[in-house]
């Protein structure tokens, strides 16, 4: 991962600067913004708000890390209020298990776990990749590897700032701005105001065992039905990933325990009985911000990954095409032969990402928060490779295209915001957060942005 310094914290296109900046780091989607504010502070988060409408300007959008699949933090003729810079986190309460951190919106995971670690050995329950922001990743849900314990991110907010269309800026809480309190976790990001602010909830898990396990491609059917049948029902303190590409597949997890009870698990999931592995990792008593770091590196030693830098460079950025479902029923065997077989077709590269729900989501009532999915069973995200300029006729596009109409009878018709996709059409509302929550997120909007400055093509609508 590159880093850079800009020069300049007003982006225009004339700006040497504009092609970086002027888009995120999935800028498969082109987008022409008016300007781009690379803001240090929340005071310049309300002054570029307030410019930008002096300016004749009404679309403001909210950038954290970059990292929308469709690139909705930057949209044509708009400014983009980028606050990678407001990344601080401070533990601001310890009572030894738990605790609380403030931490500057714009804060990118990798830098959240380090810090959170570093005063005080706390550990956060948000995903896997150390460059995702924290504002758009906490706006959409949030998925990690003690999931199946923790909930996702969103679940463990206890307070947000906003910056509003007007200026104001305002605290939302359990006490206070309720129902925008209640939005902002997972529901509808960038289409309220700007947050600036999270308070989280902190927790410790000292126990933590992590292995890799990859198979070859032969049994791969086997393996799917055995992960499925397992790991969706399995101890909340274990969560897993299983990665299937056509050339294999891989089980990724994180125990809270030890390796010996782990292995009994795994063991009992039929797996490894099923033969064809090709390479096995395991790390017992990583400690949790090992565990982050060995997501991305199979070793609890390479917590330098987590180092993550404010602004990434013109190399980070990537140009593949997600997709996500959730299943609330286990896949007969005609949806796995649908899963394995389209991707035995799929071009140079294709994968498909299962993540085990269960535990703690089943507990949680649909709408606690406007991340709905709490009583499916499993998530599966997809993804093609794509070059970019490509768009919807390149055949990896009509490939992924055919794969999820393939997916489409053994799935509940509900979508991950955090993974989102505009092929979805109008009904994006209530497949990212039901029709209930979705009513709800709607008829908060117009109480915070009666206006509609906040928007992107998948924004809650204002009616
Ligand atoms: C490599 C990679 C790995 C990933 N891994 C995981 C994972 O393990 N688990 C998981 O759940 N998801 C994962 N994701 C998805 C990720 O959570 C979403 O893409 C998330 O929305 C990215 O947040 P961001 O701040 O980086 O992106 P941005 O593009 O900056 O923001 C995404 C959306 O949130 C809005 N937004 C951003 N900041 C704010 C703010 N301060 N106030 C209001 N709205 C805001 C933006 O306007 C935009 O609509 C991954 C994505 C990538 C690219």
């Amino acid at each position: 991962m590159g880093s850079v310094l800009p020069s300049a914290d007003y982006i225009t296109p004339t700006h040497g600067d504009y092609a970086l900046f002027s888009v995120g780091q999935r800028p498969r989607v082109p987008r022409h913004p008016t300007g781009v504010v690379l803001a240090q502070n929340e005071a310049q988060v309300v002054k570029s708000v307030l410019c930008a409408q002096k300016a004749g300007i009404n679309h403001v959008v909210p950038r954290a890390g970059g990292h929308s699949y469709e690139d909705f933090s930057s949209q044509d003729n708009a400014i983009v209020v980028d606050i990678a810079a407001i990344n601080y986190v401070t533990v601001t309460a310890n009572n030894g298990d738990t605790g609380l951190a403030k931490v500057g919106a714009g804060a990118r995971l990798g830098k959240v776990y380090s810090d959170i670690f570093n005063q005080g050995g706390f550990n956060f329950n948000g995903g896997t990749c150390p460059t995702v922001g924290i504002g758009g990743h906490v706006s959409g849900g949030g998925y990690g590897m003690v999931a199946r314990q923790f909930g996702v991110a969103a679940d463990r907010v206890v307070s947000i700032r906003m910056v509003l269309y007007n200026g104001t800026i305002v605290v939302a809480n359990s006490t206070q701005h309720q129902d925008l309190y209640w939005a902002v976790r997972g529901g509808g990001s960038g289409s309220f105001g700007i947050i600036t602010e999270f308070v989280i909830s902190v927790f410790k898990t000292t126990q933590n065992a992590m292995f890799k396990i990859a198979f070859d491609h032969t049994k791969q059917k086997e393996l799917l039905a055995a992960w499925m049948r397992y790991f969706p029902s399995s101890d909340a303190r274990l969560t897993t990933q299983y990665n299937v590409d056509k050339h294999g597949s891989t089980l990724v997890g994180q125990f809270l325990g030890t390796k010996d009870q782990v292995q009994k698990m795994i063991q009992d999931s039929g797996m490894l009985s099923l033969g064809g592995i090709k390479e096995q990792t395991w790390s017992d008593n990583c400690n949790s911000v090992g565990a982050k770091a060995f997501m991305w590196t199979s070793s609890c030693d390479r917590v330098d990954i987590l180092n993550v830098p404010t602004y990434l460079s013109q190399n980070d950025k990537e140009y593949s095409k997600s997709k996500s479902d959730y299943g609330s029923v286990l896949l007969p065997q005609a949806g796995i032969d649908a899963v394995v077989d389209g991707l035995a077709n799929s071009p140079d590269w294709a994968w498909i990402q299962f993540e085990a729900l269960g535990g703690v989501f089943a507990t949680i009532p649909t709408n606690a928060t406007p991340y709905v999915h709490r009583d499916a069973l499993f998530s599966m995200q997809y993804a093609v490779s794509m070059q970019k300029g490509q768009d919807r006729t390149a055949p990896n596009y009509q490939w992924i295209l055919n794969y999820e109409q393939s997916l489409k009878p053994f799935v509940n018709g509900q979508h991950y915001q955090n993974y989102c996709d505009m092929d979805i059409g109008p009904n994006y509302g209530v497949a990212y957060w039901g029709q209930e929550n979705f009513d709800r997120l709607k008829k908060i909007k117009p109480r915070y942005d009666p206006h509609n400055i906040f928007r992107s093509e998948q924004s809650v609508p204002l009616q």
